[in-house]
């Protein structure tokens, strides 16, 4: 028997003895540090909702007040028919919050990902990546065709050889036109919570006539005096010629974008495929995006911010003093190593029968041996649920 089915089944039943099956939980309520899953209430600890903006009434009335006048589809693609006037306002606004010249949104990160960096790269090129970068830029470097280096987890000195052979390699050629070199990482990392030194990696770039593309998935809304990311808060924004992230996280709604020169964005306009050949988002979620930006840069954004950060002391403190440990780093994301798959989700499992939702991730998302919980927290939780969740991770309690 060689069905479909059949073949299907065994390759299942092999992700199951590694230990590394997935799948989908239900969740019957909004999203929010409360959640509910088959009529069990759990406090959760799994999301990228940082801000805590997903269920926020000012967000939730962007979106009706977008459908009763734009309606609930967008009918075609950008080019076609369905750039509405959400998806201008947005990228007005996306343009204006990280102080550039232009913007584009995507339907996702990943889009915008796959979209620019294939219509950037060609085969005569190359494209340099972080050992831990994001999956959407992973698979967008491979199907540009670029020539693929990837430097040991925030390692300059392996970027900076790879960036001399690269130069050289560039300078020798005779393809027409002249190959170049895209560097991509991400701004704070999203497995590991640590961040990249950018300013490092923007000298590296300039000395060797390198382009940087930066993805801030996990730092836009939370980082820099504006809350633009850290390439605010590192000072080199300007230096950074493609700006990504995503509007699904920090800033509660769903999309991509890519911020930056206008010739970049009229650029990705004819060729980004991701983007010319896929379906505006819908119009709610272009104008809860854009009432998301402006509530981050209100005062209301500074102070969810902040409370944020507090929360995040009090879990790394508490977490701290009962053995768990702890990389140094600054970020929402708190990866608690534990090693083996399958005891990573058999502690997933124990604290979500106690009441706390903390996924195990595990490879394909890592490396082998190192699952881990990736533990979340955002400015919707009270101090009182970091106390809960602090007795729940006693060392002893498994
Ligand atoms: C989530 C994420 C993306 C993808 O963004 P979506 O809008 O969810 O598609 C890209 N890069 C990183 C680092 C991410 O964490």
């Amino acid at each position: 028997m060689n069905d479909l089915a059949s073949e299907l089944s065994e390759r299942l039943n092999r992700i199951r003895e590694d230990g590394l099956y997935r799948e989908l939980r239900r969740i019957d309520s909004p999203q929010s540090a409360h959640i509910e899953i088959n009529g069990k209430p759990l406090l959760n600890f799994s999301s990228n909702d940082y801000l805590g903006l997903a269920n926020h009434p000012i967000l939730k009335e962007a979106s009706i007040k977008a459908v009763e006048r734009y309606g609930a589809g967008s009918g075609a693609s950008r080019l076609i028919c369905g750039s509405l006037a959400p998806h201008c306002e947005l990228e007005q606004a996306l343009a204006n919050f990280k102080g550039t010249e232009a913007a584009l949104s995507f339907s996702s990160g990943y889009a915008a990902a796959v979209g620019t960096i294939c219509a950037l790269l060609g085969k005569d090129d190359v494209i340099v990546l972080d050992k831990l970068v994001h999956a959407s830029i992973v698979d967008a470097a491979r199907l540009s065709g670029a020539k693929l280096r990837v430097f040991a987890h925030n390692d300059l000195n392996e970027l900076e050889a790879i960036l001399r052979w690269a130069s050289e390699r560039n300078s020798t050629s005779t393809a027409i036109p002249h190959p170049h070199t895209l560097i991509v990482t991400e701004s704070i990392f999203s497995m590991d919570g640590d961040f990249a030194p950018l300013r490092e990696i923007v000298e590296l770039k300039e000395k060797y006539g390198a382009w940087l593309m930066v993805d801030e998935a996990h730092a836009t809304g939370l980082f820099g005096p504006h809350r633009r990311g850290l390439a605010e808060e590192l000072d080199v924004s300007n230096h950074v010629e493609i700006q990504m992230g995503t509007l699904g996280k920090a800033l509660g709604s769903s999309g991509g974008y890519i911020c930056g020169a206008r010739v970049l964005i009229d650029y990705l306009i004819n060729r980004a495929r991701s983007f010319i050949f896929s379906t505006a988002s819908v119009p709610a979620a272009a104008a809860t995006s854009t009432a998301s930006i402006a509530l981050v840069q209100s005062n209301e954004g500074q102070q969810r911010c902040q409370r944020l950060w507090n929360l995040v002391d009090q879990i790394k403190d508490g977490l701290g003093k009962s053995g768990w440990e702890l990389s140094p780093t600054g970020s929402a994301i708190i990866p608690l190593i534990i090693g083996d798959e399958a005891k990573a989700v058999h502690t997933a499992t124990t604290l979500r029968e106690r009441g706390f939702y903390i996924p195990a991730i595990r490879y394909p998302t890592v490396a082998r041996g190192s699952a881990r919980l990736r533990l979340t927290t955002t400015a919707a939780h009270t101090s009182e649920d970091i106390t809960k969740l602090l007795s729940a991770l006693l060392p002893g309690n498994f």
